[in-house]
């Protein structure tokens, strides 16, 4: 008789979307006349910008001509798509990546998730809380997660608390962790770590032999000049730490796909007889072997992002975005809350008033002004008490949902 995997069984079904799909549906159907803002949504709004679509026509033309047709293409990426990103994202900014350290993906979401294919089960594993689900669930499925407490926490996860009376900086923790992984800017908090903050934890996790994993989706939206776009420009950074990028964010790819992680070759892992592995040639051989490649068409949409024309379409969009989130901020700021990230990211983090939970506060905020969040216990323990809104819908929808909110007085 086969077995499944028994990991799966621990995990509670994901309800926290589901949910706010479900208090939205039953407002709706009570109250037909209500035209409720959706700030919940985790996703791009805008669509593609002309020079990835113009990309994306000449490479589906080329699949119609066998002269020009592209089969499989190499698993790490193409050669274009590789260099332009080391180029632009790295050496242009003097940081030193090679070309093949760039693996090439379908998504931010898989790379961060199937990493854990190239871990040992027994490293301890730590996260920032409130967290993005895929690092706990992934982890949960490979077996570090241990069991999970009433409270919400899981027995072997590491949890280092964001909140407001760390200013959203995580404390190193009692335990020393063997996988770190860290999300700048942050979902769902929309915070970031400057230049000493994030050198804090590369030299920490030098002392302690440690992994980064560095999660930069949101690194398009960074205007702060002390907040790294890349953990490689710290120094020391290339022994201890795999960034994660995708183009979802920073390019509206998220029904496009396509995403890159990269792994120096200075990052050595150890094997259980004391050996160095190095972590780039396990994550190429997991890669050849699982992974066929992100699509032509994609990879060639996403070399055009680095055109002079696609920057500044991209950079246009971002700014967009980043307009709703100042809107957000600095409105509900006058409006009496208390509200954090939205600088160099497309989420605000609200302090729930009085000391309502974060559901109460979103049935409030639904009921009163129309306006739907994402509760923040739904993103780790310590997001309780607090609800994520996003700036990822129209600029007037926006300045409506701050209207509604300040007339609420809530
Ligand atoms: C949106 C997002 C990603 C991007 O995932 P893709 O699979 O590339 O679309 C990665 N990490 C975080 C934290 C995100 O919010």
């Amino acid at each position: 008789m086969f077995k499944i995997n028994d990991n799966f069984c621990k995990l509670s079904e994901s309800y926290l979307f589901s949910e706010v799909a479900r208090r939205i549906n039953a407002y709706k159907a009570a109250h037909p006349e209500a035209d409720v803002i959706r700030m919940g949504i985790g996703d791009v709004t805008l669509p593609l910008c002309e020079a990835a679509i113009e990309a994306m026509h000449s490479a589906v033309d080329e699949q119609a001509y066998g002269a020009s047709f592209h089969g499989y293409g190499p698993e790490q990426g193409y050669p274009f798509l590789r260099d332009a990103i080391a180029e632009n994202d790295y050496r242009a900014r003097g940081i030193e990546i090679a070309d093949d350290e760039i693996f090439v993906s379908d998504g931010a979401k898989s790379d961060t998730g199937n990493i854990g294919d190239i871990l040992a089960q027994a490293n301890r594993v730590a996260v920032t809380d409130p967290v993005y689900p895929v690092y706990v669930d992934t982890n949960v499925m490979g077996g570090r997660a241990g069991l999970i407490s009433e409270d919400g926490r899981w027995s072997d996860i590491i949890y280092l608390p964001v909140t407001a009376d760390n200013g959203f900086v995580p404390a190193f923790p009692v335990e020393v962790p063997d996988v770190i992984y860290l999300c700048y800017p942050n979902n769902p908090t929309g915070t970031t770590l400057n230049r000493s903050q994030l050198k804090a934890w590369v030299d920490y996790a030098r002392r302690n032999g440690s992994l980064i994993l560095f999660d930069s989706a949101y690194e398009a939206f960074i205007r702060d000049e002390d907040v790294p776009h890349s953990i490689y420009e710290i120094e020391g950074a290339r022994e201890v730490a795999i960034e994660f990028r995708s183009f979802s964010k920073t390019a509206g790819f998220t029904g496009v796909r396509c995403a890159y992680t990269v792994v120096p070759k200075e990052l050595y892992g150890t094997d259980n007889k004391g050996n160095k592995v190095s972590l780039n040639h396990l994550w190429l051989r997991r890669q050849c072997t699982k992974f066929n490649g992100a699509s032509y068409i994609s990879q060639r949409a996403a070399a055009a992002i680095y055109t002079p024309e696609g920057k500044a379409q991209t950079r246009e969009a971002i700014g967009y975005y980043l307009r709703n989130a100042d809107i957000l901020r600095e409105g509900l700021r006058e409006a009496g809350l208390e509200v954090f990230g939205g600088m160099n990211a497309p989420y605000v983090w609200i302090k729930t008033p009085a000391g309502m939970d974060s559901w109460a506060f979103f049935d409030m905020l639904l009921d009163r002004c129309h306006v739907a969040g994402t509760p923040g216990s739904g993103f780790g323990p310590s997001g309780e008490g607090y609800i994520r809104l996003t700036a990822f819908n129209t600029y007037e929808n926006t300045l409506e949902a701050v209207r509604r909110i300040r007339n609420a007085q809530l």
